[in-house]
């Protein structure tokens, strides 16, 4: 295990001494990374041994090696997972009440030690500090509270059938949950697939992504202190083929929950259906639109587009990556728009003032700037950025492309990067049939001062949500889920019991 790097200590401290006027912070050089896996409340090398590097996004060098799980691994937390689930286990002896204890007691916890999940979750993944601290663990905190109030409030039906019976419904738990998580929202994605899963009695096992495992690890730790019984919960560091795989296509898992691309989740129900048909719930990826009427509040459009794209260095599966804006005011919305992106600060996210840190990885960087020349061949007008920002790590300047049409591949792929496209449109009708040509509908925004028009366009666009004179507002109380390829059923809200 290696220390905590002294540099970002450095950072967060500063940001607590100048935000908060504190002058003593908890050190955490004290503290140490988890590396291994979390299986029955115990941290196991993998079987095989192997471990693999998880790597500083702003620099691009290795923080630290965690264990690389395989299928044995796998049925190994299976096996746990299936232990702590038999009837007359201390899990489901449990009272109802308590297992919504034991959520607040793990969300309790997590606030203990917000500064320093936070700073893991920028190390690990190169989000802006701030964002972090205020945006993932406070999520992360409010789906845990929110969720461990349910737990016993989940409740069946008396049902008043015909003859002489006595008819009831009785929610009960699935079994063994396998859960696959990503990259970009590694704390929030973990709360929002164990925290109902837990709520309603289940027990876990989760793959978290290759390239953030820490913060899901030291989450573990807590998960152990906050006193769940062995075996609930079982978190494996590993990669999508080995160890996703394994769980997809496990004979004793119940049911697999996913968020990832596109793609794999068509691996993971494909995996399902050729196993032992467990239930699976999908969260894609998107190619979501944002429509600026004429009649919008401009400087409010321009902004909330800019934030619907660019939020998280534009990996978001929810991004606004298509934004249609009506032919009367392009030109204004352009000019206003290649502003904001201009002066978006990036940099080191352990810097205060940085809004906008670095890609995750080496991958997603290429794929990004591999786009970014694609749209450049196929006619798109480069209007900012388009290139790498600084020499080290993975950062990508703010990009925007101008006059793009609906057939260029940056309109219709998911490019998971900070690339705004900006595309015209006359019509209402004919922006409604643009936005619902994808195989996705995840999220859609509606920019407009009209009621009418935002209530037709709300009921019309084919999006899981859609929000009006806003982008991203989301919350643990408001379900979440795509439409077509991005993905069945919903997380967050009750739908996400
Ligand atoms: P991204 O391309 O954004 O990394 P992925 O869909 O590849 O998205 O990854 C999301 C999660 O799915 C990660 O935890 C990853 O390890 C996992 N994963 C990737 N491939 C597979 C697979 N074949 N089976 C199961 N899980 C996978």
């Amino acid at each position: 295990m290696l220390r905590f790097q002294t540099s970002c200590y450095r950072s967060y401290f500063r940001y607590f001494v100048s935000h908060y006027s504190v002058t003593k912070v908890e050190k955490p050089l004290e503290k140490v990374y988890y590396t291994k896996l979390f299986i029955n409340n115990e941290w196991h090398n993998a079987v095989s041994g192997k471990t693999f590097p998880t790597l500083d996004p702003s620099t691009g060098t290795i923080i630290t090696e965690v264990a690389e799980a395989d299928k044995v691994d796998v049925d190994l937390a299976v096996g746990a997972a299936k232990c702590a689930f038999k009837l007359g286990s201390p899990w489901r002896c449990m009272d109802a009440s308590q297992r919504g204890q034991l959520l607040n007691c793990l969300a309790d916890l997590i606030e203990r030690d917000k500064v320093y999940l936070a700073s893991l979750e920028t190390l690990d993944n190169g989000k802006p500090f701030s964002m972090a601290y205020h945006m993932d663990v406070g999520e992360t905190m409010k789906i845990y509270r929110y969720f461990a109030g349910f737990a016993d409030k989940w409740h069946g039906k008396t049902i008043p059938m015909d003859g002489n019976y006595f008819c009831y419904t009785r929610h009960e738990p699935v079994g063994v949950c396998g859960q696959i998580i990503p990259w970009n929202f590694p704390l929030v994605m973990q709360s929002w697939k164990l925290a109902p899963a837990l709520a309603t009695g289940n027990t876990v096992v989760m793959k978290v992504a290759e390239q953030t495992p820490l913060s899901a690890l030291y989450v573990a730790s807590l998960i152990k202190e906050a006193g769940f019984p062995p075996g609930v919960v079982n978190i494996l560091t590993g990669y999508g083929p080995t160890a996703g795989a394994a769980i997809a296509r496990h004979m004793d898992i119940d049911k697999v929950a996913f968020t990832g691309s596109t793609k794999v989740g068509h691996l993971i129900q494909q995996a399902a259906g050729e196993s032992n048909l467990k239930r699976v719930t999908l969260e894609l990826g998107g190619k979501s639109p944002c429509i600026v009427l004429a009649d919008a509040d401009l400087g409010q459009a321009v902004k909330q587009c800019h934030e619907a794209l660019f939020f998280n260095m534009g990996q978001c599966c929810s991004a606004g990556s298509r934004t249609y804006v009506e032919e009367s005011i392009y030109n204004e919305f352009l000019e206003w728009t290649i502003e904001k992106a201009k002066t978006r600060r990036v940099g080191d996210p352990f810097e205060l003032d940085t809004e906008h840190g670095p890609q995750i990885d080496k991958e997603q960087f290429d794929k990004i700037l591999d786009y970014i020349k694609i749209g450049k061949k196929e006619g798109a007008k480069l209007m900012c950025g388009g290139e790498r920002h600084g020499d080290k790590g993975f950062f990508i300047k703010p990009t925007v492309f101008a006059d793009v049409q609906d057939n260029m591949r940056i309109a219709k792929e998911e490019i998971f990067g900070p690339v705004q496209t900006v595309l015209k449109f006359r019509k209402l009708e004919e922006v409604i049939a643009r936005a619902n040509h994808s195989k996705y509908g995840l999220a859609a925004g509606i920019f407009t001062k009209d009621l009418d028009k935002a209530m037709h366009l709300t009921q019309a666009l084919q999006a899981g949500t859609v929000w009006v004179n806003t982008y991203n507002a989301m919350s643990c109380q408001t379900p979440f889920g795509g439409y077509k390829e991005s993905g069945n059923g919903k997380e967050l809200g009750e739908d996400g019991l």
